[in-house]
């Protein structure tokens, strides 16, 4: 199928755009914004996504960066994934989100799909959300009045849907540090590589006198968002960070799942199943990391 017909703009400042994305709310006009175009381009072709006007950030200079703030990163929303793949910086300084980065499709589509793309498209099953709440990552809007930073815990509001108001651009993506110590994983469960993961967990933790403190568990591809699991990460502080403390907070993330998705290509039970044998994996290789 080919797309609905559309009007096409291709502003070349952030500041030009959001004018055109605010005259068209005004107007009553729907316009989205076009970023690498992997997700977008088939929703357009598949006619899932109708909009009357793309405003695209392809030309619009100042998007594309990855630098570092302090300890923390700055990653700009129009940066590839491939970029981000690739830079030394993020290696060293995210490797959690590092590693998530080169689970995101195929090289094809890490290398037009944009950083600030999959965080504000919030597809349940992409690898940054759950990185993003493991991590207390922030997000900074830019719209008509002005800019506001929008803590990860708060971005994400449902299936595809994020705080980001319709004249609101995703201009920048901040990235802590993780504390000194901090073991991660992440591990997901697709039907073939590049595919989008039936089911996937991050997570972080440290262990102290070994002990596990700050524990931080995370399921994506199981609800309409990436979710946390509080009850099994409760299951684990000032526990033994052993094998055995490691199997009885897995059980608990597939049990305390409310809901998980059922489609045609796995069960509810499927995906419980899939979050236990996810979460042991990542606690054993989170800690042997923070070892
Ligand atoms: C075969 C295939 C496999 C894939 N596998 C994975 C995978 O394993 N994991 C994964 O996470 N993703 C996967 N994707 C999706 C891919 O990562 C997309 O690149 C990403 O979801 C969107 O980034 P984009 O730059 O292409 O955004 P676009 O497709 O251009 O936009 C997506 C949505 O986000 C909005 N948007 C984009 N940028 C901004 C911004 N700066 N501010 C406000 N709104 C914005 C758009 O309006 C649109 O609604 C896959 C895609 C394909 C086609």
């Amino acid at each position: 199928m080919k797309p609905a017909p559309f009007d096409y703009h291709a502003p070349r400042t952030l500041e030009a755009a959001i004018a055109l994305l605010a005259r068209f709310e005004l107007e009553g006009v729907e316009a989205r914004v076009l970023a690498g175009g992997q997700s977008l381009m088939p929703m357009l072709a598949m006619r899932v996504a109708r909009p009357q006007v793309l405003v695209d950030l392809g030309k619009v200079e100042g998007l594309d960066y990855i630098r570092a703030d302090g300890d923390a990163l700055l990653i700009g929303a129009m940066t590839t994934k491939t970029a981000a793949a690739e830079s030394a910086l993020v290696a060293a300084q995210q490797p959690l989100f590092h590693a998530a980065t080169r689970l995101v499709g195929h090289r094809q589509i890490r290398n037009r799909g944009s950083v600030g793309g999959s965080f504000a498209h919030a597809d349940p099953a992409s690898e940054y959300p759950a990185v993003a709440l493991v991590q207390d990552l922030q997000f900074r809007a830019r719209g008509p009045s002005g800019e506001r930073w929008i803590p990860a815990a708060q971005f994400f509001v449902s299936y595809m849907t994020t705080r980001l108001d319709p004249a609101e651009i995703l201009a920048e993506v901040r990235l802590p540090p993780l504390p000194p110590g901090t073991g991660w994983a992440i591990q997901e469960f697709a039907r073939r590589s590049g595919d989008l993961a039936l089911a996937g967990i991050a997570a972080t933790l440290r262990r102290e006198r070994g002990q596990c403190t700050d524990v931080r568990i995370c399921a994506f591809g199981v609800n309409a968002t990436a979710v946390r699991l509080p009850a099994a990460e409760q299951a684990l502080l000032g526990r033994p960070a052993d094998g055995e403390h490691f199997s009885r907070a897995a059980a608990i993330a597939g049990e305390s799942l409310e809901e998980p998705m059922s489609c045609i290509h796995a069960s509810a039970d499927y995906r419980r199943q899939l979050v236990r044998v996810l979460t042991g994996r990542c606690l054993e290789e989170a800690a042997t990391r923070a070892a």
